[in-house]
């Protein structure tokens, strides 16, 4: 059975270099501003059936860019049997946002932490297993640059590929909003099936405009929806997205 890998991060993690690094082919790596966004396919080197995507660079799920668009139409609609989600290791926190959302979408998410020889020449040191602990998330540490760790890398996607466990376990939120989150699961799940169940109904609380759309909610099931969200944002004062 065909597999198919999904690279995604921050821009300028590495994953156009991975991916060279892994199908043998030649993209483009670095910043060219202007250049159309879409996401490359190729396929993985030495294993017939196995196919590797280089997904533009986000910063989160939310659909303000184009690049964020592409991916999480990609995410979404293609379901990969893997996410590789590069981390790079010398920006630890500010990417580890973007994976709190990659585990919403429900698809298994392996964590390549990438540019490791970076961090390494800083004087960094990280404790992979401990943090792969605290997040509950497998981490294989790689240098895309200079090829490192990229067979372990591959192994894991493939094994959890064919494992196709899906994630359940997410960041939790305040119990407040957790609250108004089980209230809109309960109304959509009829239009949404059990697919990213926990992405959509996040991005629902969020009022995302496409994944309301695509869930065609009735008029009546989208006036209870906005009521529980105005309910928060009065408790919070704040908006629901923030
Ligand atoms: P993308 O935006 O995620 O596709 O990132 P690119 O693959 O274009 O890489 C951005 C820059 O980081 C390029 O200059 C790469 O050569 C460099 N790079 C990528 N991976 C590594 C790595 O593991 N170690 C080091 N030192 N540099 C890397
Ligand atoms: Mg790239």
């Amino acid at each position: 059975m065909p597999i198919s890998i999904a690279l995604a991060g921050n821009p300028n993690c590495g994953k156009t270099t991975m991916f060279n690094m892994l199908t043998g082919s030649r993209q483009y790596v670095g910043n060219r501003p202007g250049v159309t966004v879409e996401q490359k396919t190729g396929q993985l080197r030495n294993h017939k059936g196995v196919a590797v995507v280089d997904l533009p660079g986000i910063y989160s799920l939310s659909p303000y860019t184009m690049e964020e668009v592409v991916a999480r139409d990609y995410l979404q609609k293609q379901h990969p049997d893997v996410i590789v989600n590069l981390v790079d290791a010398s920006n630890i926190e500010r990417n580890l946002y973007l994976t709190t959302q990659l585990w919403e979408i429900g698809l298994p998410v392996l964590i390549a932490l990438n540019m490791i020889d970076v961090a390494e020449k800083n004087g960094d040191k990280i404790d992979v297993d401990k943090l792969s602990r605290l997040l509950d998330c497998e981490i294989v540490p790689t240098s895309a640059l200079h090829g490192e760790g990229l067979g372990t890398l591959c192994e894991s996607a493939i094994r959890m590929a064919k494992r196709g466990e899906t994630r359940t376990h997410f960041c939790r939120f305040s119990p407040l909003v957790e609250a108004a989150l089980s209230k809109i699961a309960a109304l959509i799940a009829p239009d949404a099936g059990t697919l990213h169940m926990r992405y959509r109904t996040v991005k629902v609380f969020e009022r995302d405009k496409k994944v309301m759309e695509d869930l065609g909610l009735s008029a009546e099931k989208r006036g209870a929806i906005e009521a529980i969200i105005k309910k928060c944002e009065t408790a919070y004062d704040d908006d629901s997205d923030s």
